[in-house]
């Protein structure tokens, strides 16, 4: 590893450094909607949607939450099924719960206003370090740096760090954060991380940074910062009932409130089912359908059955004392993750076919 100059030469180095990244971004930096109208509000709900999901799936996701959640107090306001049907989709969906338990605390705490500093930031629901202090930075002007995934692997790669520590990554952002434009630095070291220093394959030819880099000096640019090795991921098969009644509707059921997916709603799982014997006919079966969640590997086998005109009431689902029936034309009128749509869309196309 490089020894650093002295703490004058290093001074100058953030400097010039700082200075290289705001003439970059005001240059290069992309046009996103949440650039244009920076107000908390705007800031805190990209911020959020951003975090584990990519800019281009988030663009419309987040013009449309605007139009339907246009500031904290409508969104506090709403009842969390339409948030979460809003953010159908986006995937993690308890960052969406955090988002409305979030504004619900802001409206009664501060009176609608979301508050300016990273201490009182993060205070709210699923506003972690990097949201604090992006907020408080990008929407408030405040010198708080931001450190996120992409920003620790530029910082990483910039000093030559094989194990950068979160505490470390701080004190060096925010030696890195123009005083006067604080927002800015932090976007900056983002967006080079995002568009130039990229995980793969770092554009390290059209850097701005490229002449202050100690790991592209050293030849170590590919082992910065150190990946850790991921455990393998656990994979489940599950077993689904799309029960349809006499009306071709189908029987969902609503997720408890905690744990995974929480407050979504899903088709059956079928060891779940308590029915009298001879209540459900089988009638067929749907497509496997796979979803990868980040710690879970899960295939959902679909089969079709009939509630008989003979039985008496629905099937009682264990756990999930929330029922309905719904037609799967409708689905828009309630929460489904990503794999519960592709079974009902499947279970639409069976219909139609039969
Ligand atoms: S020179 Fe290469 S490794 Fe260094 S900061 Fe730039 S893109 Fe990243």
């Amino acid at each position: 590893m490089n020894k650093g100059p002295s703490p004058k030469g290093s001074e100058l180095r953030s400097v010039r450094i700082r200075t290289a990244l705001l003439d970059h971004f005001d240059r290069t930096a992309r046009d996103l909607p949440w650039r244009r109208d920076r107000t908390p509000y705007k800031v805190l709900v990209s911020e959020m949607m951003l975090q584990q999901t990519r800019v281009e799936t988030v663009i419309p996701y987040y013009h449309e939450w605007l139009l339907r959640f246009p500031d904290l107090e409508a969104l506090g306001a709403a009842p969390l099924d339409e948030v979460l049907r809003a953010w159908q989709g986006l995937g993690y969906y308890s960052r969406a719960r955090n988002l409305h338990r979030a504004a619900r605390e802001v409206n009664e705490r501060y009176g609608g206003q979301l508050p300016s500093t990273r201490r009182e930031l993060r205070t709210l629901p699923g506003v972690g370090e990097y949201t604090a202090g992006a907020v408080a930075s990008i929407a408030f002007g405040l010198a708080e740096p931001a450190v996120d995934g992409n920003v620790r692997r530029v910082l990483s790669r910039l000093d030559d760090i094989e194990k950068p520590r979160q505490a470390g990554l701080l004190q060096r952002a925010g030696e890195l954060l123009d005083p006067d434009r604080p927002g800015d630095s932090n976007e900056a070291l983002m967006e080079l991380g995002a568009t130039v220093c990229r995980p793969r394959n770092p554009l390290c030819d059209v850097c701005p940074v490229a002449e202050h880099c100690r790991a592209l000096s050293a030849g170590t640019v590919g082992l910065r910062p150190l990946r850790k090795a991921r455990k393998p991921v656990p994979a489940v098969t599950v077993d689904v009932a799309v029960i349809f009644d006499g009306n071709d509707r189908a029987l969902v059921a609503k997720r408890p409130d905690r744990g995974l997916l929480a407050g979504l709603w899903e088709f059956p799982e079928r060891e779940s089912l308590d029915s009298p014997v001879g209540a459900l006919e089988e009638e067929g079966a749907l497509e496997s359908v796979f979803h990868a969640f980040t710690h879970l590997h899960a295939t959902y086998r679909p089969a079709v059955l009939r509630l008989r005109e003979a039985a008496l009431s629905p099937p009682v689902v264990r756990g999930r004392p929330e029922v309905r029936w719904l037609s799967l034309t409708r689905t828009g009128e309630i929460a489904l993750p990503a794999a519960q749509q592709r079974i009902a869309a499947a279970a639409l196309d069976w219909l139609r076919r039969r």
